[in-house]
């Protein structure tokens, strides 16, 4: 129960917007629940006119009727009432039928089955189609959750955890509500409806069988929690597979070029070991679950047998009791199922609750200040800022007057992209601030402070789309001419008019069809058409030869004409022509000036010029 109102609570907000639909097929699914109980009433009914003693019973003499008591009194009330409005349209024993009689004799079980399955039809269908609504909305809900969220949680995660949250998670349940929503409403309404049935028949013999109930309950709820269990491990299992299939496939130069083919295959094969373990264990114990319900379920029906025979219960009683508790049983199964399927989709659930609930820790203020256009400069104030640990940079302070190129050097891993991140408030500083035109970056719209920086760095991000696509993707208004300027101011131009399709070449997922050079005049492309007046380059002709560096530099220079330029590299004849040279050294400024001062100087920049070629020792 804990199970199915969590789940309702959870859905309950995506559920609201179908409400029409939604109640259709409540509503569809209580009279089904009724047709069922009228199947029952049917069967006695039709058994009782069928006896010479019941005939004379339903011929209209409420007294006939033996029950004593409330229940009894209204009982042979509503006996009444139906008999009169049926009587005329249905057979009995000892009465030559007309024929109406013989019509509604020939029709009254089609039309029930009729109505019992159209029912039965139109709630399913109402209750599929919101929960293929709830879990479209949801899935789309977690994207937009999962791109609000910051970089930090993305170093938190891996891709395949949030793949199967956005993909898997729903999927379970999807599958949950589709089964599981229609039968929710549907098989408690058949139990009730056949047990209003049985209880209009013999309202002692039900309460005695009710008593078997909690015996069913109890198996099922200890089973349910142990397919919960199982299904848990059975996720994390998943989650470490889809993890190594994004490693495989992202890294499958890596992984040919080290022979890496079996082992990955190995740790695979591994992890489908496991799920298969688990995936048993959920087997087992959903499956195991039926037989328990009918053997407990069917002990009932010994002792009903036995009761019926020592209390001579009439015959026409005995058979549609019998065939009450048995219909009962397909009903009481699939809920037993349904709890199963809740407790197995738990996990899953536990997961998209727990995404849902991240907030983003680079928020925008809750009243951001709106930024036209970059003016005066940036000032970086006594900034330190950490991962987790350690302080990764520490009272770093900086000015950077609008127009200027500056340099930022420093050896791997001295915090020179984490300064670019800070500055594009991809996380925010530990201490200190930055500052653009006097606002602190924390004060301004996010999308407006981004709107200032174009970034290219060294891993270029192409996305599955045409090469147009892709460099208009700097700016959402571009036009095709914006794009085929940028292309040309990127010499990116003539390559591109070469490739098969020119500009409507489909660049797959990360450029395999395209050299590193090329790929990374489209990154600057891209840079070109946001016009943006800050450009950022972190390492961006790092990865490249000696011959692509030189094609693509011009293209950089092109682009960073009248610009502000932050160039972040390691190498540093890169920043050879930067205004103003900073060095960062673990996370600290230890040097400035331009860069033959520092060369000159006989510090770490000079070292590592030296290191470099650049100057001799
Ligand atoms: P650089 O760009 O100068 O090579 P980075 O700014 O990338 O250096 O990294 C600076 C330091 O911060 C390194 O010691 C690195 O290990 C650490 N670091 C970088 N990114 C992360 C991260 N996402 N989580 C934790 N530590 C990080
Ligand atoms: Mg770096």
């Amino acid at each position: 129960m804990q199970g199915i109102s969590r789940l309702f609570v959870f859905v309950w907000p995506y559920l609201r917007g179908y409400m029409g639909r939604f109640m259709a097929g409540v509503v569809l699914a209580v009279l089904f629940g009724i047709a069922n109980g009228l199947l029952l009433w049917a069967v006695n009914s039709l058994l009782m006119r069928m006896t010479p003693e019941g005939a004379a019973a339903a011929a209209g003499t409420a007294n006939a009727l033996t029950s004593q008591g409330t229940i009894g009194e209204w009982k042979a009330w509503l006996q009444t009432v139906t008999e009169q409005a049926v009587d005329p349209w249905l057979p009995r024993a000892g009465r030559a039928a007309d024929w109406r009689q013989i019509t509604g004799g020939l029709l009254l079980f089609p039309f029930l089955a009729a109505l019992r399955g159209f029912l039965g039809y139109g709630s399913s269908y109402c209750l599929a189609w919101v929960s293929e609504r709830v879990v479209n909305d949801l899935r789309l809900e977690v994207l937009r959750k999962l791109t609000s969220l910051s970089l930090d949680y993305f170093n938190k995660s891996t891709i395949g955890d949030l793949i199967t949250r956005v993909n898997g998670d729903t999927a379970m349940l999807q599958r949950c509500l589709n089964v599981g929503l229609s039968d929710l409403f549907k098989e408690p309404v058949t139990i009730l409806g056949i047990m209003a049935g049985l209880f209009l028949i013999d309202w002692q013999l039900t309460l005695l069988t009710m008593t078997f109930f909690p015996l069913v309950i109890t198996p099922v709820v200890i089973l349910g929690k142990k397919v919960r269990r199982s299904a848990k491990v059975g996720l994390k299992t998943t989650v470490n597979q889809a993890s190594l299939i994004v490693e495989v496939l992202s890294g499958i130069r890596a992984v040919k070029a080290f022979n890496l083919e079996e082992k990955m295959v190995d740790r695979f094969r591994r992890l489908c070991g496991e799920l298969f373990g688990s995936s048993m264990r959920i087997v087992r114990a959903k499956e195991i679950t039926n037989p328990i319900v009918e053997s407990i379920g069917t002990l009932g029906f010994g002792i009903l047998v036995v009761i019926v025979v020592v209390r001579q219960v009439s015959l026409e009683n005995m058979v549609s009791m019998l065939a009450g508790v048995a219909f009962i049983y397909t009903p009481v199964k699939k809920l037993a199922g349904i709890h199963n399927l809740l407790e197995q989709t738990h996990a899953g659930v536990e997961r998209l609750v727990q995404v849902l609930k991240e907030e983003p820790t680079v928020r925008e203020a809750a009243n951001p200040v709106r930024f036209g256009r970059f003016q005066s400069a940036i000032e970086i104030e006594n900034l330190s800022f950490s991962y987790g640990h350690r302080d990764v940079l520490q009272a770093v302070n900086l000015r950077v007057p609008r127009g200027m190129k500056l340099g930022i050097a420093g050896e791997s891993g001295s915090g020179k992209s984490t300064l670019v991140n800070l500055l594009f408030r991809f996380h925010d500083p530990s201490s200190g601030s930055i500052r653009i035109d006097g606002r602190d970056l924390r004060e301004i719209a996010l999308g407006d402070l981004r709107n200032q920086l174009a970034l290219v760095s060294q891993e270029i991000v192409l996305f599955d789309m045409s090469v147009a696509e892709n460099i208009a993707c700097g700016r959402p208004d571009a036009t095709r001419e914006d794009v085929e300027a940028a292309a040309r101011a990127a010499f990116a131009d003539e390559f591109i008019q070469r490739l098969p399709q020119g500009y409507e070449t489909r660049v797959t997922e990360r450029g395999f069809n395209l050299s590193g050079g090329q790929r990374q005049r489209l990154a600057i492309a891209r840079a070109f058409v946001r016009n943006a007046p800050i450009l950022v380059l972190d390492e961006a002709t790092a990865a490249l030869d000696a011959k692509s560096e030189a094609e693509v530099q011009d293209a950089i220079e092109r682009l960073a004409e009248n610009r502000t330029v932050i160039c972040v590299a390691h190498r540093l004849s890169t920043l050879r022509k930067m205004d103003h040279v900073v060095v960062l050294s673990s996370g600290q400024l230890v040097e400035q000036g331009t860069f033959d001062e520092l060369l000159r100087k006989g510090g770490l920049f000079n070292e590592m010029g030296r290191r470099q070629g650049l100057c001799d020792g």
